[in-house]
């Protein structure tokens, strides 16, 4: 029995058309106990159209009256995947103070304001530069950002720029991201699984299974699990393949949020 997904899109978010009661469906399908909507809070990338600016107000509003609406039959959280980058924090930080949030995701998606799927930083940068860059990055954020719950797809970088980008250098890079493990441990915020590594044919979920065993070494305890759905078909897919791996590592627990505080609950 799958317990949740943490990481879900609706016609929110700039790339997602998906209704919510289509999703709810598909999550009381799947015997869900409670699912976060996630959608983007992106800002100041270039070339962002306009139906990348989340309309915070309606969005929250309509999350919450989902969630009475469903509160008989499923748990629906108010969240929200903000896209961070250093100079942001300020703006970003505000925002999302506003709402009630019962979990929020910082993600990386851009670098100097460029969208890291757009292609631009691939131009200037070969593998090894861009992944090195990229975690550097992650580090300056997670040092900076105090205010959300987990890291998304921490190592997604190997998704975009084709061929010759993908394959993380965990090794090359184990510096920077022991850092970074420490510092989210050291503030008390959790690590994305998110499963949509699997669409994306690299055959893996973000972050890598090494990464993942060094945050619960360095004594990282919070989890969540998320599909990055854009359609409520892919809710809760490949999960079971994240729930195997963790009881593998003898790890008994994922998190649920509420008021941005974690709740654990047993894997089945
Ligand atoms: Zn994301
Ligand atoms: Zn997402």
């Amino acid at each position: 029995m799958l317990i949740n997904d943490y990481h879900i899109h609706s016609e929110f978010s700039g790339d997602s058309n998906e209704k919510l009661d289509k999703i709810v469906k598909k999550a009381l399908e799947l015997g869900m106990e409670d699912i976060a909507i996630t959608d983007h809070l992106e800002y100041d990338i270039i070339g962002m159209t306009d139906r990348w600016k989340l309309k915070l107000d309606k969005y929250a509003k309509t999350i919450l009256e989902y969630k009475e609406k469903y509160k008989d039959k499923i748990d629906i959280k108010l969240g929200v995947e903000i896209g961070i980058q250093p100079h942001t924090r300020e703006y970003l930080e505000k925002e999302v103070e506003k709402y009630p949030f019962d979990f929020i995701i910082a993600s990386t998606h851009a670098l100097d304001r460029h969208d890291i799927a757009m292609g631009e930083l691939q131009k200037h940068r070969n593998k090894d530069q861009l992944q090195k860059y990229y975690f550097e990055t992650v580090l300056k954020n997670v040092q900076d950002y105090n205010n959300f719950s987990v890291y998304g797809h921490i190592d997604f970088i190997t998704r975009y720029g084709g061929e010759q980008y993908r394959g993380l250098n965990y090794k090359e890079n184990l510096d920077v991201i022991d850092e970074i493990l420490k510092t989210l441990i050291s503030k008390n915020k959790g690590l994305e699984i998110n499963t949509s590594g699997y669409r994306y044919q690299e055959n893996r979920f973000y972050p890598c299974t090494d990464l993942l065993k060094r945050y619960f070494e360095l004594g990282g305890e919070i989890i969540t699990i998320g599909s990055d759905s854009h359609v409520s078909e892919y809710i809760g897919k490949d999960f079971d393949i994240a729930y195997d791996f963790l009881k593998s590592i003898g790890v008994k627990y994922i998190c649920s949020f509420d008021k941005l505080n974690p709740v654990f609950k047993t894997i089945k």
